[in-house]
């Protein structure tokens, strides 16, 4: 199908397809896990009696209860096609779903067989050091030093986002903790408590250290917040950009940090932090003697898919720490866009500079000459990630992996010791009897990690994609780039868009300006309209048709989301996409919302420039039928609400 085959990994055998094009590899794959379980189980202790004889499994109770595990199976089918959303299509763009890669979800029902818990190695033998090294990909692929760094496999996002907030709170505590132990204190000089909330996250974790030396650490410990409580507002700020998602609030109330203690950053036209509001902000605090929690940067937001600079926030904290000597953690939620750092290195996991990957990108295939892709500032965020103490990571969103897999890397590995329930097992490595090489052993992910029992089919999914699918620009980096040409070139078809006319009424359709990834954000209007309310609820009715909320999405001809930008989130940013469109100020000042269509373009379908074309054609076609959907049901609703009327006057006469 593509014209990008440069490399040895063709994208299309990466997924089930479209129209189950690798159904036969697939059906042989999975009949290949099961079988091997068989096998290992039949295998086992094969001087083991029999149990069951071929008599017992004639008796009709046992045929029945075949029969019913068959009938839910059955009705589950059904159920399932019937109301599932079909990710695997490109007429899906709508969250950040896609099809997955046959090689997790093949890798997942392998490893589930199995039924590993990755809480403790002696549950998971295989898949716990599957998960560390996945981990590992990641630190990796983020520019971290994997001898000094760790990461590992959440339930997503959201999780990953509460672990990063609970190591850089127990981490805020430990100064403080080191000054009232009478033994401890030494180390710290006398240090003002100003100080003591302001330290470098390297210096709180070269503490760690000299604690351990002296075998104080863990009493220390019981005397951070994780022993003692956290003090209200004792431990400052956590600044986020107004368009975080919404679990960094769930993170304030769940770690007793409350949600008043949340700063906004305010964003800029082009959605992502202002670093000039941030500055301004962050030296303010230091001004008033408060101390900074953390600072998160969003790589790739929720709603526009925005990048923020993160080049900036790590210049801001460097600026802070020699002018004010006041320094502060930094997070960075790249859930959405992270997966996207492995397109910037090369085979040899080397980053690539900007001149050279632009270069490579178009001599490779792996971009159309017309795309060039990242913006310069954006390349500077993604290299300056690096430089962040911690890194949430989606690889269930543009990791092309089954759910649940989110993932949080962390820059120093010696920071979980402030969240461990355990001596570190996590990092023991004991040499083997008679052997030099030294192996990880009884690692117990569950003592240093948010979650306890956890699937290791997961770690296995997502180690098997990144065996398969190098983080680099030649495995996610064709992959990724796919979704983003093709939401490049939706945004261009948008922009040269004839308006669609239907029973005389005209309606343009407008696209949001190019986004620093592969969200689209776009919206229709009727020719004439300047009423912003009409406006939003057009979209708005739009967006339930192309919707689960249509009914069967099984026959629905495109499937998208939506969201609302708003000014309590985004300030006045929203007001140039509306005026673009031909609203006014006054229209903005009045309603302070708009509704618009959100596609995460992540198809790897529609990369060659026929098959887009072909299929922009059928879009456009569908969107057409949508508005005439739209126009048949106002026409019916007034036509009934008049016979209403005249009913209802007929009566009060
Ligand atoms: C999706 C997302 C999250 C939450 O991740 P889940 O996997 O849904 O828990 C957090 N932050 C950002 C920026 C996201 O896009």
């Amino acid at each position: 199908m593509s014209n990008f085959n440069n490399s040895k990994m063709n994208v299309d055998a990466l997924f089930l397809g479209p129209k189950s094009e690798n159904a036969v590899f697939f059906k042989e794959m999975m009949e290949y896990a099961v079988m091997e379980h068989a096998h290992w189980r039949s295998g086992f202790h094969p001087e083991d009696p029999e149990f069951l004889t071929t008599v017992d499994r004639y008796a009709p109770e046992y045929r029945d209860t075949l029969y019913r595990t068959e009938g839910i199976l059955n009705h589950l089918s059904s159920k399932l096609k019937t109301t599932s959303i079909p990710w695997f299509s490109p007429r899906y763009m709508g969250h950040m779903n896609a099809d997955t890669l046959m090689v997790s979800n093949l890798a997942y029902v392998m490893a589930m067989m199995y039924n590993p818990n990755n809480c403790a190695q002696e549950s998971s033998p295989t898949t716990t050091l599957l998960e560390l090294e996945a981990g590992l990909d990641l630190c990796a692929m983020f520019g971290y030093d994997v001898n000094q760094s760790w990461g590992h496999i959440t339930s997503g996002g959201t999780v990953a986002n509460y672990e990063g907030l609970w190591v850089a709170r127990n981490l805020k505590t430990l100064p403080l903790a080191v000054a009232k132990h009478a033994k401890a204190q030494d180390l710290l000089e006398n240090k003002s408590e100003k100080v003591l909330l302001n330290m470098p996250t390297s210096a709180v974790l070269d503490l760690i250290d000299e604690l351990k030396k002296q075998g104080l650490f863990e009493e220390v410990r019981e005397m951070t917040c994780r022993g003692e409580g956290v003090e209200q507002g004792k431990l400052g700020k956590l600044l986020v950009p107004q368009s975080k998602h919404y679990s960094w609030m769930k993170a304030m109330d769940i770690l007793g940090l409350g949600q008043q203690n949340i700063v906004q950053l305010p964003v800029d036209a082009g959605y992502r932090t202002d670093p000039t509001e941030m500055k301004k902000i962050v030296f303010s605090l230091i001004e008033q003697g408060k101390p900074i929690l953390a600072v998160v940067a969003v790589v790739g937001t929720t709603e526009t898919g925005a990048i923020d600079n993160v080049a900036d926030l790590i210049a801001l904290r460097k600026e802070c720490e020699t002018r004010f000597g006041v320094s502060f953690y930094i997070h960075i939620d790249a859930a959405y866009a992270g997966y996207a750092c492995a397109m910037l290195r090369d085979e040899n996991n080397q980053l690539i500079d900007y001149d050279t990957l632009i270069q490579r990108y178009h001599q490779e295939g792996i971009f159309p000459p017309e795309i060039i892709w990242p913006k310069p500032d954006v390349y500077q965020s993604f290299k300056s990630l690096s430089e962040a103490d911690s890194i949430t990571v989606d690889p269930h969103k543009v990791g092309f992996i089954p759910y649940a897999a989110g993932a949080i890397c962390m820059k120093d590995k010696r920071i979980v010791d402030l969240i461990s329930y355990h001596a570190a097992y996590v990092f023991e490595e004991v040499a083997e009897k008679g052997q030099t090489a030294k192996k990880t052993q009884n690692v117990l992910l569950g003592s240093s990690i948010m979650e306890g029992s956890k699937a290791g089919a997961t770690a296995a999914a997502v180690w098997a994609a990144h065996r398969l699918v190098p983080l680099n620009i030649l495995g996610y980096g064709k992959l990724i780039a796919a979704g983003i040409t093709t939401a490049n070139w939706m945004i261009e078809s948008i922009n040269v868009s004839e308006p669609f006319e239907i029973e005389g009424r005209k309606f343009e359709i407008y696209a949001m300006p190019a986004p620093d990834f592969h969200m689209v954000n776009f919206m229709f209007k009727e020719v004439g309209n300047i009423s912003l309310e009409k406006q939003n609820q057009l979209n708005k009715r739009i967006y339930e048709l192309c919707s689960y909320a249509a009914g069967r999405s099984y026959t629905n001809d495109f499937l998208t989301s939506s969201t609302s930008l708003t000014f309590e989130e985004y300030g006045n940013n929203p007001l140039s996409f509306c005026r673009y469109a031909g609203f006014s100020e006054q229209e903005w000042d009045k309603v302070h919302s708009l509704y618009v269509l959100r596609a995460a373009v992540m198809t790897h379908c529609l990369r060659d420039k026929q098959h887009f074309s072909d299929y922009w054609l059928e879009l456009r076609k569908t969107f057409e039928n949508k508005l005439q959907q739209l126009i048949d049901e106002k026409n019916k609703l007034s036509h009934s609400k008049n016979n209403y009327l005249k009913t209802f006057v007929r009566i009060s006469i």
